[in-house]
């Protein structure tokens, strides 16, 4: 069926997959979802080849983890098989891989984000947590080390690349320690992007029925610590984009400002990043290249003249 896309015209996300087989013990998903179901990918490429013909020229492929993508209905992870075949639009200029789950990067699908141009240098991975006591009782598989490894490993293979997390305070059971190792994981590994929530109970998942709930304060003074915490990581971190030159695609003028155009390169996704916003009286249209120097940084948003535009 042709879709309706309710998204600017340039941008749209493609769900590769319903539901879940993970087992986080606060989610709620896979009893309401049901098991992972991929899609085939002849019927994604259809899905993605008709979006472009109308004028789409990112696409964010999304699913509640991405990276288990295929693993039903092929016996083996495909998320590989279908970048490569999505690379292979000629109009498509970004792909943007959301929600990957942490344990299943192949080396692979490591090396094709860094060969490949369309794919963008962005990576979006709910980790969490990094405690591994509180990685354990969340059902997480997987280790502070291991995510460390993981996140080093990115790191070295495409020097540019953009990580983004999210993370969950006040598990129940935590400890003053077991959030300090939080703190410490972030201050270690300098994520560029990190979103941050309490813990929510749900009474039919086994979270929610273990001992040790937290209180509301301390979960919303624990959340105030790591984002001010985070706050000062992106600060630092932000001083070196400072007059660096930016290849940033145009969303669309501010809804209070004509003059100031909302624009982001590929570190940012819509609608979850910060804006780099850009001064200039000429009319851009959505989805319009430009190449944008950074002239000043304010909080988490970065402000660009326009040095030239590319499309
Ligand atoms: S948190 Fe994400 S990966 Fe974990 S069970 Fe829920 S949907 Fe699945």
């Amino acid at each position: 069926m042709p879709r309706l896309q309710t998204t600017p015209p340039h941008y749209a996300y493609i769900r590769i997959a319903e539901g879940c087989d993970n087992c986080c013990t606060f989610c709620v998903i896979p009893q309401l979802r049901g098991g992972y179901r991929s899609r085939t990918i002849e019927n994604i490429i259809q899905e993605a080849r008709n979006l472009v013909a109308q004028g789409v020229k990112e696409i964010i492929l999304i699913a509640q983890d991405t990276t288990q993508y295929g693993k039903d209905i092929y016996g083996e992870k495909a998320l590989v098989k279908l970048l490569k075949e999505l690379v292979k639009i000629p109009a498509l200029r970004w792909i943007r891989l959301l929600y990957c789950y942490p344990n299943d990067f192949s080396e692979e699908l490591i090396q094709l984000i860094k060969s490949e141009k369309k794919i963008c240098k962005y990576l979006d991975i709910p980790l969490q947590h990094a405690d591994d006591t509180i990685l354990r009782k969340m059902g997480r598989r997987i280790t502070r080390k291991e995510i460390e490894i993981l996140v080093n490993k990115l790191k070295n293979e495409i020097p540019d690349i953009v990580l983004r997390s999210t993370f969950i305070v006040g598990f129940p059971g935590e400890t003053e320690e077991n959030f300090n190792t939080l703190l410490n994981f972030l201050e270690k590994m300098q994520l560029d992007r990190v979103g941050a929530f309490t813990y929510s109970r749900e009474e039919d998942t086994p979270a929610g029925k273990l001992p040790g709930q937290i209180s509301e304060k301390i979960k919303e003074a624990r959340l105030e610590k790591l984002m001010k915490l985070q706050y000062e990581i992106i600060r630092r971190k932000n001083q070196e984009y400072l007059n660096k030159e930016m290849i940033v695609q145009v969303d669309g003028p501010s809804e209070d400002d004509p003059n100031l155009w909302l624009c982001r390169s590929e570190g940012e996704a819509p609608e979850i990043d910060p804006y780099i916003l850009v001064h200039s009286c000429k009319n851009f249209q959505p989805g319009q290249l430009l190449l944008v120097r950074i002239s000043h940084i304010q909080d988490y948003d970065f402000i660009g003249e326009v040095v030239r535009e590319l499309t």
